[in-house]
């Protein structure tokens, strides 16, 4: 196959990095390297941040509804090649072609088309006292970095780009090193469509060096980041200096409460569904499982018997539902964690190894443990990978206690047929969404966000034209006073 050699695209053109050295982009589920991306420097993140600043003027005074119109033309685009871009992202980050066709790349089409029409239907906010009246209008901040993780590479850079570019920003991407493809891609798509030069530019490089230039430069004025907690804490502490508008997506480690009134059967497939999709590799995945100590053991069983059905292996089969994990690095840390959950007395029901016959690639079984201590770091940290620790609970208000009981508040997820008992619980829990009966169900419009160490701000619907823009009062005495 060949190796796809990878420019910056600064400007509206295609450049190497001033250094001319590259990193290697590799399949995880065979091993290969694919593709080789520009191991940018400073240099090429303040040519980047140049010419979004240039850009700057022109895009933010163009009018809202043509830079709407550019971005359904870019949905548009992404839409008709689909089955491109959903290759190029399970062979980049190695999760199956179908989880791509169906949810990363149609996501990423949303994306773009929901702000690109929800931005019209959104008004000037008008308040009215005796004599005075209040507007509130939005403008454009100034130039935008965007930085992204690798577990779903399209769709959450098209849910930062799209309302970053309509509300009239310009933009500074940086995808993740593991995962440049559909980004390269989609800079593409922005030429094709002829999109004035300088409004997205793409920087491909560690996040250590070129990350770092793109959130701390003085021209940078709002920073929109999605990774691990860790790094969002240096990010804060790069972007303070200079009080740029921040917004943090960060880790999660949520909560599934299963009561013993829930619908067994739905219960037992969602379950599996929000502890496993994408190999775990979602922020949102619940990997601490609390079920009600009536139906513990037949639901350990059942979710046992439920995964044992998923098809491991080949990303490209259509068949297949569990891909490679990111890399062969993440899944020793994950191994770490196996270790950790073993040795503070976890029960190992199934997984816990690689799987035979899959040694090229990144593969790791389907992971449940009970009998973990529910203050074991397998339990309270962040595992990102295929492994769920399931609990037993008597009472509800020990479901609360444990679900609230760590640094985390990203989601949760409630199963249960009584819909007041959902309603009294999910109010108690720290978590920025809770899905009741469902898992991973997105209206664009609500905000999403985490509360704790799991996220700052909120992003979605109206939150984000607010986040990604400056309002401005514009208050008028109506009546001589
Ligand atoms: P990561 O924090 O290692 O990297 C994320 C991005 O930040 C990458 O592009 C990386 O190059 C860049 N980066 C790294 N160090 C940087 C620095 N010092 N300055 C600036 N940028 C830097 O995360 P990851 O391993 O790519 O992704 C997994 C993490 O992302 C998990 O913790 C997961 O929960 C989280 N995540 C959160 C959400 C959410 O919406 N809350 C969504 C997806 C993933």
């Amino acid at each position: 196959m060949n190796i796809q050699i990878l420019k910056n695209f600064i400007d509206g053109e295609w450049q190497d990095s001033s250094t001319n050295r590259y990193l290697d982009d590799m399949n995880p589920a065979t091993g290969q390297i694919i593709a080789k991306i520009p191991k940018s420097t400073s240099e090429d993140a303040n040519s980047a941040i140049a010419a979004a600043k240039a850009a700057f003027k022109n895009w933010s005074s163009t009018p809202l509804y043509e830079r709407a119109g550019i971005c359904f033309e870019i949905s548009q685009k992404i839409q008709k090649n689909l089955q491109e871009f959903a290759e190029l992202e399970s062979r980049d980050t190695g999760k199956p072609i179908t989880l791509c066709l169906n949810l990363d790349i149609p996501r990423a089409v949303s994306n773009f088309q929901f702000f690109s029409e929800f931005v019209k239907s959104s008004s000037a906010k008008f308040f009215e006292m005796p004599n005075v009246n209040s507007r509130i209008f939005r403008y454009p901040v100034g130039v935008a970095t965007l930085i992204t993780p690798w577990n779903l590479p399209l769709y959450l850079l098209s849910w930062k780009l799209a309302p970053a570019l309509i509300m009239g920003n310009t933009v500074v991407a940086k995808p993740s090193e593991l995962t440049p493809l559909t980004a390269n891609r989609l800079a593409e798509l922005f030429e094709e469509v002829g999109a004035p030069k300088g409004i997205f530019n793409l920087v491909h490089g560690l996040g250590n060096e070129v990350g770092e230039t793109l959130v701390s430069h003085a021209d940078v004025n709002l920073v929109s980041f999605t990774g691990g907690t860790t790094t969002g804490r240096r990010v804060a502490e790069l972007a303070a200096p200079t009080f740029k508008k921040l917004s943090l997506e960060m880790g999660g480690k949520n909560p599934t409460l299963v009561f013993a009134d829930c619908d067994f059967e739905k219960t037992v497939v969602g379950v599996a569904r929000s502890s496993f999709l994408n190999q775990g590799q979602i922020c949102l995945c619940g990997s601490r499982i609390l079920v009600e100590e009536k139906i513990f053991d037949k639901f350990v069983e059942a979710l046992k018997v439920e995964v044992g059905e998923w098809k491991l292996g080949d990303p490209s089969d259509k068949n297949t539902k569990l891909g490679s994990l990111i890399s062969t690095f993440h899944r020793e840390k994950i191994e770490k964690y196996v270790q950790v959950a073993i040795d503070d007395g976890g029960t190992l029901i199934t997984g816990g190894k690689r799987p035979q016959g899959h040694d090229l690639g990144a593969f790791f079984e389907p992971t449940i443990f009970t009998g973990v201590p529910v203050t074991s770091r397998a339990v309270t940290e962040e595992i990102f990978g295929p492994v769920v620790t399931v609990h037993p609970f008597k009472k509800e208000e020990e479901a609360i206690y444990i679900s609230n009981s760590i640094k985390y508040g990203l989601s949760a997820t409630i199963w249960t047929t009584d819909s007041k008992k959902a309603q009294r619980v999910a109010e108690r829990i720290d978590a920025g969404t809770v899905w009741v009966n469902t898992w991973l169900m997105r209206d664009l419009r609500v905000p999403f966000g985490g509360m704790k160490d799991s996220g700052l701000g909120r992003e979605g619907g109206e939150y984000s034209l607010d986040f990604f823009s400056e309002t401005k009062t514009i208050c008028t005495l109506t009546e001589p006073s």
